[in-house]
């Protein structure tokens, strides 16, 4: 495998015991680009949460290897995992998974309170820089869905991740906001240098994404570079 950055080689993902067992991925094999945003795209049930899943050292594959950052993490204690995770990955979600009795800066913040301190004035800075300077105080249900989502980004950039892993992160917008969402994350892959993996049906992301991979039934079926990049 010649990029090892973020990867995924030959993984086997199973679910479920005797005759309900099932494949969620199968043999797949797929190398992301560093600093680009990657789309990936298929029907419900094709694997794709399974595959961010592993990226983000939520789940060790039955079979293969799972490289995150040049490591193989596949075979790694649990405690070495969580590092990784803290350490190098950012998780978007559709539902954007805010605590709804906190403001939204404490939103941010709370990201660090592992890390220790000084991350409130990161928080505040990064909110600033994503244009929800004037909505530090606010709670979660004050804010519209996507001002919402981007808090949830700055709350995923808090530690300074270079991986970010979007699932369906527009899929709860109005059309608006969801292309001011897909813009953002696309110029923090450009402009920050992220690699973004991005799980999304939306059509939007196809015109934005520097690639598309197409998974079906937990393999790959198709992959292309978009043809303006
Ligand atoms: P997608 O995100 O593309 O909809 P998933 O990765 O969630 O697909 O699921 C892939 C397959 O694995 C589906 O058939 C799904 O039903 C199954 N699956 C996912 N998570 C579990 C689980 N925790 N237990 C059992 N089966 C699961
Ligand atoms: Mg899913």
């Amino acid at each position: 495998m010649p990029d090892r950055f973020l990867a995924v080689d030959n993984v086997g993902v199973e679910y479920g015991k005797g005759g309900a067992r099932c494949w969620a991925l199968s043999s797949l094999t797929l190398a992301f680009e560093p600093e680009r945003l990657t789309l990936v795209q298929g029907p419900s049930g094709s694997g794709k949460t399974t595959l961010l899943s592993l990226l983000g050292c939520l789940l060790k594959p039955h079979q293969g290897k799972v490289y995150v950052g040049g490591e193989d993490v596949s075979r790694m204690s649990e405690s070495r995992r969580t590092r990784i995770r803290q350490q190098k990955i950012g998780f978007i979600f559709q539902a954007f998974r805010l605590f709804r009795s906190l403001p939204a800066l404490d939103n941010v913040a709370i990201a660090g309170d592992v890390a220790g301190k000084g991350l409130r004035k990161r928080a505040r800075q990064l909110m600033e820089e994503l244009g929800l300077g004037a909505k530090l105080s606010q709670k979660p249900d004050e804010l519209s869905g996507g001002e919402k989502q981007r808090v949830a980004i700055a709350r995923a950039l808090l530690r300074n991740p270079p991986i970010l892993l979007a699932d369906e992160p527009t899929a709860s917008l109005d059309s608006r906001s969801g292309e001011q969402i897909a813009t953002l994350l696309r110029d923090l892959a450009e402009r920050e240098r992220r690699t973004i993996v991005v799980v999304s049906h939306d059509a939007r992301w196809e015109r934005l994404a520097h690639r598309t991979v197409l998974l079906a039934d937990g393999q790959l079926v198709n992959h292309f570079v978009s043809q303006d990049r």
